[in-house]
């Protein structure tokens, strides 16, 4: 089936979203559209400056666009302010590159923050949790395979395991979207298989959708079910991922990448035509 124009709720509109900066002299973001529906897992690829990130921070109202419209959960995400700005937020999780958890709290700590959102009435900080969130969190740690290091200082884990604590803070928040902002990019490839693998399988069972910028164009084919293509801000692809769609046929629409995602010689990686469009 077409899941990129599956039936299905749409949870995100990107509705010809065009995003400048610098008074109009950097266009971020160039007349985007495209829809998810509930429960999809849906790549963002591109180089590095391609508007992915930009892209993803609109979602969650850290940008506004400056003509078009974001609709992500029925809401209209640029008139948002203060309480319902913070109910958005908390039903869209936002994992990050960096990882952005507390270094010198411990894991369990790290992830029972990821609760704050959700709680009622007044709010003392994390030593105040109740029993059954502490369980809660180990849970979630248990479900990222860091179950023994809940009581560890996090700074004392490695990179992947950090961003796996990070994306077990994200399910405590029990979101309805998780935004990953290139969640592997500064892990070693067999990590961030690992990690992609964790964090995918969660939001497959929770039923969450997924939106997860990456510029390793073989890890989005691994986990996706819908690849979408930037370059210079522009849409250049939305497919589908299924048995149509190669690595191939990928570069031919965009263009190779390195692992590491920069833009490389498209002669030196082997006999495969390149098709610019
Ligand atoms: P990516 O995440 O794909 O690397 P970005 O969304 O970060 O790309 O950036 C897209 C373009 O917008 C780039 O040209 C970048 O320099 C520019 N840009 C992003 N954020 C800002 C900003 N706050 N101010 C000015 N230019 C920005
Ligand atoms: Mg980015």
């Amino acid at each position: 089936m077409d899941t990129a124009s599956a039936p299905g709720r749409a949870v995100v509109e990107v509705d010809d979203v065009v995003k400048t900066f610098d008074g109009g002299n950097v266009v971020a973001l160039d007349h985007v559209s495209f829809q998810v529906p509930e429960g999809q897992l849906a790549v963002i690829i591109g180089l590095s400056g391609s508007g992915k990130s930009t892209l993803l921070r609109h979602l969650n109202g850290m940008h506004t666009p400056t003509s078009g419209a974001v609709r992500v959960l029925d809401r209209d995400v640029a008139s948002l302010r203060g309480r319902e700005l913070r109910a958005l937020r908390r039903d869209v999780g936002f994992v990050f590159q960096s990882f952005n958890i507390v270094g010198r709290v411990t894991c369990l700590e790290n992830v029972m923050s990821g609760a704050l959102g959700r709680l009622r009435g007044p709010r003392y900080g994390v030593t105040t949790f109740s029993k059954s969130l502490r369980r809660e969190a180990l849970e979630q740690l248990d479900r990222v395979g860091l179950g023994d290091r809940a009581f560890q200082r996090t700074d004392t884990l490695s990179g992947g395991q950090q961003q796996r604590v990070a994306i077990a803070r994200t399910l405590m928040q029990k979101p309805r979207i998780v935004l990953a902002d290139e969640p592997v990019a500064s892990l070693d490839p067999e990590i961030s298989g690992q990690v992609m693998d964790v964090m995918f399988r969660a939001c497959i069972e929770d039923n969450i959708t997924v939106l997860c910028s990456l510029h390793q164009v073989d890890l989005a084919l691994g986990w996706a079910n819908r690849l979408i293509a930037l370059r210079d801000g522009k849409l250049v692809l939305d497919s589908p991922v299924d048995s149509d769609l190669s690595h191939e046929r990928v570069m031919e629409v965009y263009q190779r990448l390195d692992p590491t995602g920069e833009k490389v010689d498209e002669y030196s990686l082997g006999p495969t035509p390149v098709i610019e469009h």
